[in-house]
C-alpha cells in the first residue's frame, strides 16, 4: 500500500513539473546533453538530424469547410505568391535540413557543386520536356522578377531608336511598355478595355518592329489570350506571369517567353525566361552585364549566385507536372475548375457579375463583383475568410473580389468557394 502510495506521489510531482516550461526546457537540454555523450566518436550528427514536421499556421482557426485540408491549411486563392502542391511543400520540408543525405540543405550548399548542378539541370530538362521546348531555345533561371525583363527585352532585342510593338490590354503589359519607352521608340499596336482583347486583325504593327510584346494573361484584369497570336515572322515576345505552365503552348512560335515563378510554378524569387539563340547576343553594351541573356547562357544561369532554393522548389513542381501527366492534363483540370466559378456567376441571377467577355475570361484569375450591393463585397471577403477561403480581395487598383485559382488550387477549393458564392447570394440577394 505505501509502495503504492509513494509511486502516485512521484507520478504528480513529475508532472507537476512537466507543466513547468522552465522545467522541461532544462530536461530537455540534458537530454540532449547525454544524447551527444553517448554518441560513438566520429559518427557524424548528419545521420540523426530529424526531420522536423512543423505544421502550417494561420491566424485563423480551423474552419470546417477546410477541415479535411492536410496540416490545416486553407484554400488559398492569393494572386501571387500562390499556393504551391501541398505534397511539394512536404517534400521540401522534408529536404530543408538534409538534402539526400548530404547534411545541408540546399539553400546552404555551393551553386558550383555537382548537387545543386544535378538540381538546376533536372529542373530545366523537366520544364523543356513539359513545354516542348526547341533545342534551340535557352532556358534561363533569372532574378529580379518579370518587371526586369520589362527592361531586358528591349535592351537585348532592340538598338536605341528602334521601333518595338506593344500591345496594352491591361495592368501588366502597359507596365511593360512604360518601362521600353525608357530605351526605345515604343508603338502601342492595340488597346484592350480590361474586359476584352483587342483580335489581332485589329493590332497596328510597325513595319520595321524589332519584336511585338504582348501579355497573355492580365493576372488584375482576368483577360486571357487563347491562342498564340499571329504575327507572321515578327518576333513575338510573351509575359506569361500568371499562366505559365498552365496549359500547353507552341514554344516555337514565339521569340522570348518569360514568367515569374510566383504564381503558378514556385517560390518568389525566380524568373525564368525561354529564349530563341538568335536574339541572343545582341544587348546595348551599355546594359548592365546582369541585364544580357548572353551572360547568363554563358554561364547556365550561374554567373552570379542563382536563387537555389526557388529554383529546387520550381525543379520539384515540374517534376510533379510530369508525373501528372503533363499540361494537357493542367489544362483539362484548370478548364473544369475555371467552369466551377464562371458557372457560379452565371447561375447566381446578376447577383455576382464577371466584368470579363466569356470569350477571353483567364482560366487563373477570376476578378467578380456585386454590382447591385458592393457594400457587400467586404463582408464577402470576411465571411470567407471565416470559411477557410483566402486571399480573395480584387487588387487594389480595381477592387471587387479576384480568386486566383492556378494549377496547385485543388478542385474543392474551387468547389467549396462556388457553394460558399451560393449561400452568400441566397441570405443576401433581394
Ligand atoms: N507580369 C504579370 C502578368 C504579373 O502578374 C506580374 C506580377 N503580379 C508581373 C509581371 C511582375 O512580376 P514580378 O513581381 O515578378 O516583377
Amino acid at each position: 500500500f505505501y509502495e503504492t502510495r509513494f509511486l502516485v506521489s512521484c507520478c504528480k510531482l513529475k508532472n507537476h513539473f512537466d507543466q513547468r516550461p522552465l522545467f522541461r526546457k532544462k530536461m530537455q537540454l540534458q537530454q540532449a546533453k547525454m544524447t551527444v555523450a553517448r554518441r560513438p566518436a566520429g559518427r557524424t550528427m548528419v545521420s540523426r538530424v530529424p526531420v522536423v514536421r512543423v505544421n502550417a499556421t494561420v491566424a485563423m482557426p480551423a474552419p470546417s469547410s477546410t477541415a479535411a485540408q492536410p496540416h490545416g491549411r486553407v484554400f488559398n486563392f492569393s494572386a501571387g505568391p500562390a499556393i504551391l502542391p501541398v505534397d511539394v511543400l512536404e517534400r521540401a520540408q522534408a529536404d530543408l535540413v538534409n538534402w539526400q543525405g548530404t547534411g545541408m540543405s540546399i539553400m546552404e550548399m555551393s551553386h558550383r557543386g555537382k548537387e545543386f548542378e544535378s538540381v538546376i539541370q533536372k529542373a530545366e530538362a523537366d520544364l523543356r520536356a513539359l513545354l516542348g521546348i526547341p533545342s534551340n531555345y535557352k532556358v534561363l533561371f533569372l532574378q529580379g522578377g518579370a518587371s526586369t525583363q520589362f527592361s531586358m527585352i528591349p535592351l537585348n532585342l532592340a538598338k536605341a531608336g528602334e521601333t518595338v510593338d506593344y500591345v496594352v490590354t491591361g495592368a501588366w503589359s502597359k507596365k511593360a511598355a512604360e518601362e521600353a519607352k525608357k530605351y526605345s521608340d515604343v508603338n502601342i499596336a492595340a488597346k484592350g478595355d480590361n474586359k476584352s482583347l483587342p483580335p489581332v486583325s485589329s493590332w497596328k504593327l510597325s513595319p520595321n518592329s524589332r519584336y511585338v510584346h504582348y501579355c497573355d494573361n492580365e493576372t488584375i484584369g482576368g483577360v486571357e489570350f487563347k491562342s498564340t497570336p499571329e504575327v507572321g515572322d515578327r518576333v513575338l515576345v510573351s509575359d506569361m506571369s500568371s499562366n505559365f505552365i498552365s496549359k500547353p503552348v507552341d514554344v516555337s512560335k514565339y521569340g522570348v517567353i518569360y514568367a515569374g515563378a510566383q504564381k503558378n510554378v514556385g517560390p518568389a524569387g525566380v524568373t525564368i525566361a525561354i529564349i530563341r539563340e538568335d536574339l541572343i547576343g545582341h544587348c546595348r553594351p551599355e546594359a548592365p552585364t546582369m541585364l544580357d541573356y548572353k551572360i547568363h547562357v554563358e554561364n547556365d544561369s550561374m554567373y552570379n549566385t542563382p536563387p537555389c532554393w526557388a529554383i529546387y522548389v520550381c525543379g520539384l513542381v515540374f517534376d510533379k507536372l510530369l508525373k501528372q501527366g503533363g499540361l494537357e492534363v493542367m489544362q483539362k483540370l484548370n478548364e473544369e475548375k475555371a467552369a466551377i466559378l464562371y458557372d457560379a456567376i452565371a447561375s447566381s441571377n446578376g447577383f455576382y457579375n464577371s466584368p470579363v467577355d466569356p470569350a477571353v475570361r483567364s482560366l487563373m484569375n477570376v476578378p467578380f463583383t456585386i454590382p447591385s450591393q458592393p457594400d457587400l463585397e467586404k463582408a464577402f471577403i470576411k465571411e470567407a475568410e471565416k470559411a477557410g477561403m483566402l486571399q480573395l480581395k480584387g487588387h487594389r487598383s480595381v477592387g471587387g473580389m479576384r480568386a486566383s485559382i492556378y494549377n496547385a488550387m485543388p478542385v474543392e477549393g474551387v468547389q467549396a468557394l462556388a457553394n460558399f458564392m451560393k449561400e452568400f447570394a441566397a441570405k443576401h440577394a433581394k
